[in-house]
């Protein structure tokens, strides 16, 4: 009999964080590396922030558990913070605080997915995805958008994709990997096709204060209240208050749903770490004003990089409207030789771009099909500026 069980022996480490690993090792044994891969703002989280950290730290009372699902302050402040942001209202006991917004993709699937259950994926999608719905037992469905269509999909892709077996929608906008926003009117669209077939939604906000240009985040749920029976929201405090080492995230959903995922949450993490919780709150109950330097910052970055991909031959470059990554097809390098190497891959490339220039970036085959790069520019404006000036130098080579 194998070792491994089967159910993990299926999973594939993250890609995303493989890139970041090999680009900090390289880094540590003294080349000048500069990573495009890690999915984390720079900044360090705002220190009013981290005074509460402090502080919290310091009474003994915090360093108990708390209650599985979450203090009750906190579930109360990210109640209070979605209808600021979000423009409906939730109970306090709706709401599953999770160890970071990674947590509560993995329960969600586990708590509304069966073995055989299909679940329809937006591709190019986050690689944890899935990963997540293959862990619950599910099928994941590919339903692919590429550039051409400025990485959206359509109800008619998504109907075509609909059978009797379909039981979720994984709805992600802003995106990672692309940094595509679905409209209002798509974004409602898309609702109103999964309310009509029964389809449930599994959104994921955590970018929803990273937009960009004319582009706004528009909750599903909003703009279709009738799906709120059938929906799970997931967000988190790691990209928005640049506070990913927390691991503070939740999720939101009718009352039987948060049930079941707090008792599963109950045998596998109990409560999130206490002083954590308490900075969320702080973060969430502050208003957005570090949030919209970070965002400033962010969409600066964004036309840099975007006129700089842009001008090499072969790269094409969808403008991105949220989140902080570029989605490049590279399809126009691949097949030519480049330093005696000749990458019929994005992997392919990627290693040779790691290789050759010392610039991490992560490949298309780690958020779906080859042929696309994604770059987060969430790092500082020079190593921006040279790690993307190192990459035009080397497919400038190309031949
Ligand atoms: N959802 C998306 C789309 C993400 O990109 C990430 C992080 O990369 C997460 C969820 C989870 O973030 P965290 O677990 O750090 O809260």
């Amino acid at each position: 009999r194998p070792r491994v069980s089967a159910r993990l022996a299926a999973i594939a480490e993250s890609a995303t964080l493989a890139v970041d690993a090999k680009a900090k090792a390289l880094k540590a044994a003294g080349r000048p590396v500069i990573g495009f891969g890690a999915g984390e703002p720079d900044f360090p989280t705002p220190a009013y922030i981290v005074d509460a950290a402090i502080a919290a730290a310091k009474d003994p009372a915090n360093h108990r558990y708390t209650p599985a699902a979450g203090l009750p302050a906190l579930r109360e402040a990210i109640a209070t913070k979605t209808l600021r942001d979000s423009g409906y209202e939730v109970k306090p006991s709706s709401v599953l605080v999770t160890n970071g917004g990674k947590q509560a993709v993995y329960q969600s699937f586990a708590a509304i997915v069966d073995p055989g259950d299909e679940v329809i994926l937006p591709a190019p999608y986050w690689t944890t995805y899935p990963e997540a719905v293959r862990l619950a037992g599910g099928v994941p469905v590919e339903v692919f958008a590429g550039a051409d269509q400025g990485y959206l999909v359509t109800v008619e892709q998504l109907e075509a994709a609909r059978t009797p077996k379909t039981k979720v929608l994984l709805f992600n906008s802003p995106s990672n990997p692309t940094g595509a926003v679905y409209s209002p009117e798509q974004t409602a669209a898309i609702g109103r096709w999964a309310l009509e077939h029964g389809v449930w939604v599994i959104t994921d906000e955590i970018y929803e204060h990273l937009t960009y240009d004319h582009a706004v985040f528009t909750p599903i749920v909003r703009v279709v209240p009738e799906l709120a029976d059938t929906t799970i929201v997931l967000n988190g405090v790691a990209k928005t208050y640049a506070m990913t080492g927390w691991r503070v995230g939740w999720m939101i959903g009718p009352a039987d749903v948060i049930t079941a995922a707090t008792n599963l949450q109950s045998h596998l993490t109990s409560n999130v770490a206490n002083i954590s919780q308490r900075a969320a709150i702080t973060a969430l109950s502050g208003d957005l004003t570090a949030v919209e330097a970070m965002r400033t910052a962010f969409d600066r970055r964004r036309r840099t990089i975007v006129d700089m991909l842009s001008q090499i031959d072969g790269v094409q470059v969808p403008t991105p409207e949220g989140a902080f990554y570029v989605y490049p097809s590279v399809e126009g390098v691949l097949g030519r030789t480049i330093r005696g190497v000749t990458p019929s891959t994005s992997a392919e490339l990627a290693t040779l771009i790691l290789e050759q220039a010392e610039v991490a970036v992560v490949p298309g085959e780690a958020f779906g099909p080859s042929g696309y790069l994604r770059l987060s520019y969430a790092l500082g404006d020079d190593d921006l500026v040279e790690g993307v000036t190192r990459i035009q130098a080397l497919l400038a080579e190309a031949e």
